[in-house]
């Protein structure tokens, strides 16, 4: 598959990670390190040692996994340990995991020595068709996500489907938001192929698409100045519900099962002010209902739910900012909702009268 162009990288999809090869037989790093959690150690790093037979100079840095993990102490064990292996500014560390790997990996790596270059090797469905492209990198602090963090575009990405072969179902459909939410904010035609394919047998034309729809509009619009908020399209309240999630469930929503969720409640809000016809939102909810979990959203949540979203990223003053498309495939900006109306979009998730 040819290669696709983004902010000054390049995103190679190959199954055999010959790119991967040919990038580090090319460039004359005097240290390579890989980042990883325990997971991706075991089920990831085997294929790299299978596909690039030669590559035996490097170092591993490996922390636990899981989001409660990607913060600010994480972080000094990674700046540590590069430290303690003698990592100087021409040395690469290579990202090899989900998107809290490349999310943590690349912020490490953006701020270590003022930055040293990195490399995204995404090894689950949401990092290969979202977090690995783009250029964000980031931590949580305390419960606020991603509120800590840089623009810094990686050197490359390297997209392998066999890395998705050891990932757990519940893993595959949360990434599989990610591709829906590409559908309903930049492509009808996609977001109705989507509803004949299963999700958990994707075949590497969908994730290339994806790709491509994300990178037009990180490509267009590297900073988030403008079409790169509609990308947070579900993540308002998405965002916040996860958070809630993260700290008061014993299994807690897994990031793109919150996002399934907000896109519930955000179309909801689409249809009530952003003109989304009401058959549209019917679609986009009996779909995203037939692929993802329920999730039983209490009404005495609703006080955390919204007082985490104060802090989210988009808002202006102190209003609450959304990403709602119009119509599937298009998808607007900077629309500012109150608390109450908030309320009526999560009551209408919950089944709840307003
Ligand atoms: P994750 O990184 O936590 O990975 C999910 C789980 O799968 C982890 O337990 C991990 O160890 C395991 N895993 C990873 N690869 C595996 C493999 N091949 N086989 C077996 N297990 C494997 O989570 P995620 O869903 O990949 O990413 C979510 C994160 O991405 C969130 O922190 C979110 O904020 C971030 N994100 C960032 C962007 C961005 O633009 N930077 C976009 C979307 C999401």
């Amino acid at each position: 598959m040819t290669p696709i162009q983004s902010n000054g990288y390049e995103v190679f999809f190959d199954d055999e990670l010959k790119d991967l090869k040919d990038f580090l037989d090319n460039s004359e790093y005097s240290k390579v390190f890989f980042l990883t959690d325990l997971n991706t150690s075991e089920h990831c790093m085997p294929l790299i040692g299978e596909l690039l037979p030669s590559l035996k100079d490097y170092d591993i840095i490996e922390v636990d996994p899981g989001e409660e993990n990607k913060n600010i102490d994480y972080c000094i064990g990674v700046w540590q340990m590069l430290l303690d292996f003698g990592a100087d500014r021409n040395s690469l560390l290579i990202n090899l995991g989900g998107g809290v790997i490349t999310d943590m990996g690349g912020f490490a790596a953006s701020t270590f020595k003022r930055g040293i270059d990195f490399v995204q090797v995404p090894t689950t469905l949401l990092s290969q068709v979202d977090a690995s492209v783009g250029g964000k990198t980031g931590i949580d602090l305390g419960s606020i996500k991603n509120i800590i963090g840089t623009f810094t575009q990686p050197k490359a990405v390297f997209i392998s489907s066999r890395f998705l072969k050891t990932l757990d179902e519940r893993q595959i459909i949360s990434g599989f938001a990610e591709i829906v939410k590409h559908g309903i904010i930049a492509d009808k035609d996609y977001f109705q192929k989507l509803k004949e394919i299963n999700p958990l047998d994707l075949d590497q034309e969908i994730i290339y698409h994806s790709v491509e729809i994300k990178n037009f509009v990180v490509t267009t619009d590297p900073f988030e100045k403008s079409i790169r908020k509609t990308l947070n399209f579900g993540h308002t309240i998405g965002h916040a519900v996860e958070t809630y999630s993260l700290k008061n469930d014993k299994r807690a929503l897994l990031h793109g099962e919150a996002i399934a969720l907000g896109m519930i409640c955000e179309a909801y809000l689409a249809f009530r002010h952003n003109n989304l016809p009401e058959e549209e939102l019917q679609e986009i909810v009996s779909y995203i209902r037939s692929v993802f979990p329920d999730y039983h959203l209490k009404g005495d949540s609703y006080g955390d739910i919204l007082e985490f979203m104060q802090n989210d990223k988009k808002n202006v003053n102190g209003n609450i900012g959304f990403a709602l498309p119009s119509e599937i495939g298009q998808c607007d900006f900077n629309i500012y909702l109150t608390a109450e109306q908030i309320v009526e979009a999560l009551n209408f998730y919950a089944g709840f009268e307003s």
